[in-house]
Order: structure tokens, then C-alpha cells, then sequence
């Protein structure tokens, strides 16, 4: 969401910009799964709750690649980033071959969990690099269970959205808005107990959770029709699920994390400490300091 954000506003304001994203599809961490549902149900596997403004940011991310659609270049994963006093270059892969673009200004809203295994050269100051290498990190899984009856709903259930002490933690309704009969049960699970299932094979997965639900809900084995899941801190292009601060990481870390390097500049979550708010909001931040730069 920082990217498109970033890159929306210097296009507005007639900068000539080039998105890299490693990915085949925008909006990293949001991200709707509609394989293997039936039905054309789907599923939120990462960010889904923005107060009242839910189903407006839920469509940003197709909103802003569609407007900068020509301006992004997917399947791009950068590599290495060199920078000077009077830009920056980007190495990037583009069909296995090795290139770079140079610019006079760069963003960079890679999140630090991967921004931490790249080349910088030559190294950023000494605070920013701590702060790269050391901003702690959670762990997220989401299982998205397919179910063909809405068991949760019946007379006599104990509801729609369980806070649980099994291994999948909270468990909830998220078709609610989508047509029935069938319906999908997600599992929000983080901590220790993400950890732990992120050891596990993607069928070991699919056993626990059918198997705690079945602790919530006896009736479920009989309407299991099978399971979506999503690790973030196997995501290569995340590696984490969301920044924190962790113990000794006080507010300097955020500070520091949000400050330019010269004419490089940093925007994504990690910079805010918010949701997707925070992700576009400092999105928007970036494009202020570079038109304050002068720079085109
Ligand atoms: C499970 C989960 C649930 C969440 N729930 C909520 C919620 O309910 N509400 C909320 O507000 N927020 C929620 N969040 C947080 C929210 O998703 C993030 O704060 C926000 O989307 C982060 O945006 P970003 O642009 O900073 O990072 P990302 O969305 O991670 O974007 C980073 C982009 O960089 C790309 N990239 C990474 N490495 C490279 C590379 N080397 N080269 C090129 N491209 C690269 C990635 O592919 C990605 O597209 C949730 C997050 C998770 C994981």
C-alpha cells in the first residue's frame, strides 16, 4: 500500500516514476484468496478491518495499480541498492537477468524483514542500519476453512466469533457478507502458536485445524470441505507478519526507521506503526519530502 501510495502521489504530481514489485500482483499484505473456494467465496489472508472505511480501502490497492498500471513493473525483486549524493541505483531481477534503474530520488517501503538481506551500498548510517536489522516482528498465520453449512449459525452454537486457547486462537466468521450455504471459518493465529504450525507440513496444518475447530464446534469433520492458509513469515516478500516495537526499541526506533538517507526515503507500516492507514499515510509522506528536495 506505501508503494501505491508513493508512487500515486509523484505521479499526480508529474514526477516520472517506476514502480519494482517482486510480486506478480499488487497490494502485499492485503490480499484476497479466491483458489480453491467454491461458489466464488473468498477470503482476507492478511489486513481486513479499517474502521467504517473498510470496503473503500479494500479496493485501494486494484485502484491505485490501475491507475499507475503502465508505471509498474511486476515479477521485478530488487537485489541491491546503491545510492550517492545525487541518487540512487536499483538492481533488480527482470527474467533472470540482473539490471538496474537510477533516479534522483528513491522510496524504498520494502519491509525491513527483507530490506535487512539486500545489498545497501554503501551502507546506510549506523542508527538506520540497527534499525533495518533489528525492528521486531510478529507472526501471523491465517487458515481459511471451507465449510458446506454454516454450523457456527445454528440454534444452540456458541456463535460466529470465538476467542479460543487452541492453537488456532481466534476463530471467526469471514464469508458473513458472501452468499451461503456453504461458508469459510477463518483462524487468526499469532505468537508462539503461528510459530509452532509454521514447523508443520501444509497437510499437518489442515489436521490441527480442522481438529481444534472440531473442540469449538463437534459437528465440523462432517461439513470440512478443506482449507486455505497463509504463513506470512514464509512469504519471502514479507518474511513477518507486522513491525512492533519490541523490548528496547523505543521511539527513536520509529523515528529513525521514517528518516531519509539522503535522497533515499522510506515509507510502508514500518515507518507508521499503523495498519494499511499508517502503510498509505506515510506513502503520501514521501512525495512531501522529495517536492521540499526540489528534486525531479
Ligand atoms: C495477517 C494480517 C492481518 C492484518 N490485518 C490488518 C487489519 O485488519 N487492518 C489493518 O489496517 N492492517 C492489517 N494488517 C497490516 C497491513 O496489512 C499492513 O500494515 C499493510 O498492508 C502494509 O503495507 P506496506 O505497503 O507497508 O507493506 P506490504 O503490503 O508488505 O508491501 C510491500 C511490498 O513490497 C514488495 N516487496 C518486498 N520485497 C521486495 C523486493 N525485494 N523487491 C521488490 N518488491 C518487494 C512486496 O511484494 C509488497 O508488494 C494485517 C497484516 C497481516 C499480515
Amino acid at each position: 500500500m506505501a508503494g501505491l501510495a508513493a508512487g500515486y502521489e509523484l505521479d499526480r504530481a508529474g514526477y516520472d516514476v517506476n514502480l519494482l514489485e517482486a510480486q506478480s500482483r499488487p497490494g502485499g499484505r492485503v490480499f484476497t484468496q479466491r483458489d480453491p473456494f467454491a461458489d466464488g467465496l473468498y477470503a482476507e489472508m492478511g489486513a481486513e478491518y479499517v474502521d467504517a472505511k473498510d470496503e473503500y480501502v479494500h479496493q485501494l490497492p486494484k485502484a491505485f495499480a490501475r491507475k499507475l498500471s503502465d508505471r509498474i513493473l511486476y515479477r521485478r525483486p530488487v537485489r541491491r541498492i546503491a545510492h550517492d549524493a545525487s541518487g540512487a541505483e536499483v538492481w533488480f531481477e527482470e527474467n533472470g537477468e540482473l539490471r538496474s534503474l537510477r533516479a534522483p530520488h528513491l522510496v524504498v517501503t520494502i519491509p525491513f524483514s527483507v530490506l535487512r538481506h539486500l545489498e545497501i551500498a554503501p551502507a546506510f548510517s549506523p542508527a538506520k542500519m540497527k534499525v533495518i536489522r533489528e525492528l521486531a516482528y510478529g507472526q501471523v498465520m491465517k487458515m481459511a476453512m471451507q465449510y458446506g453449512k454454516r454450523f457456527w449459525d445454528e440454534p444452540g452454537s456458541i456463535g460466529q466469533r470465538v476467542f479460543t486457547d487452541t492453537k488456532l486462537r481466534r476463530v471467526y466468521h469471514m464469508s458473513v457478507d458472501q452468499p451461503g450455504p456453504r461458508g469459510i471459518l477463518m483462524s487468526f493465529t499469532s505468537g508462539s502458536d503461528a510459530a509452532d504450525l509454521g514447523t508443520r507440513s501444509h497437510e499437518d496444518r489442515l489436521r490441527a485445524a480442522l481438529a481444534d475447530t472440531a473442540r469449538i464446534w463437534p459437528e465440523a469433520p462432517r461439513h470440512w470441505e478443506g482449507a486455505a492458509v497463509k504463513y506470512w513469515n514464509e512469504d519471502p516478500w514479507v518474511r513477518a507478519s507486522y513491525s512492533f516495537l519490541g523490548v528496547g526499541q523505543a521511539a527513536d526506533f520509529l523515528a529513525i526507521a521514517k528518516c531519509a538517507e539522503g535522497r533515499v526515503h522510506f515509507a510502508g507500516e514500518h515507518t507508521a506503526m499503523g495498519g494499511m492507514d499508517g502503510a498509505i499515510a506515510s506513502g503520501l509522506r514521501a512525495p512531501e519530502k522529495i517536492k521540499k528536495a526540489g528534486g525531479l
